[in-house]
């Protein structure tokens, strides 16, 4: 998913002339990438003079910290207060989650794989 650095975009608007989806729009002279309409064609990647427009793995720190404050909300609730069973209980279970969401990911690319050989012989 391309996403915007707020500080590299100049607001030149060429993105959201070049984007066939019409999932960029400007926001306060900023560029804004709608998730939901775009469909990962990377044009907005190479149009953009200013290199504003980034690939999602530059967001994965950012992205571990979010799932880190996800959980710790979950443990400031007064059902796991004091409570080092329940925290631990509650550990195990967003490990088994995002044990899972792997899981999903590489049965994905697996099947992506298996479909472009079938499609494309390659
Ligand atoms: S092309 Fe780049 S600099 Fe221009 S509006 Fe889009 S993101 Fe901003
Ligand atoms: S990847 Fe394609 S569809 Fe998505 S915002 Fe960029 S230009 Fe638009």
């Amino acid at each position: 998913m391309p996403w915007v650095k707020d500080k590299m975009c100049v607001g030149c608007g060429v993105c959201v002339e070049e984007c066939c989806a019409d999932a960029i729009s400007m926001s306060e002279g900023i560029a804004f990438i709608d998730d939901a309409r775009c469909i990962r064609c990377g044009v907005c990647h190479d149009v953009c003079a200013e290199d504003a427009i980034r690939h999602d793995g530059e967001r994965i720190p950012q992205e571990v910290e979010s799932n880190l404050a996800w959980i710790k909300g979950f443990l400031e609730h007064q059902y796991y207060s004091g409570n080092t069973k329940k925290q631990k209980e509650l550990i195990g279970r967003m490990k088994r989650y995002f044990h899972k969401e792997r899981k999903v990911a590489e049965k994905t690319i697996e099947q992506l794989d298996t479909w472009m050989t079938a499609e494309h012989g390659s």
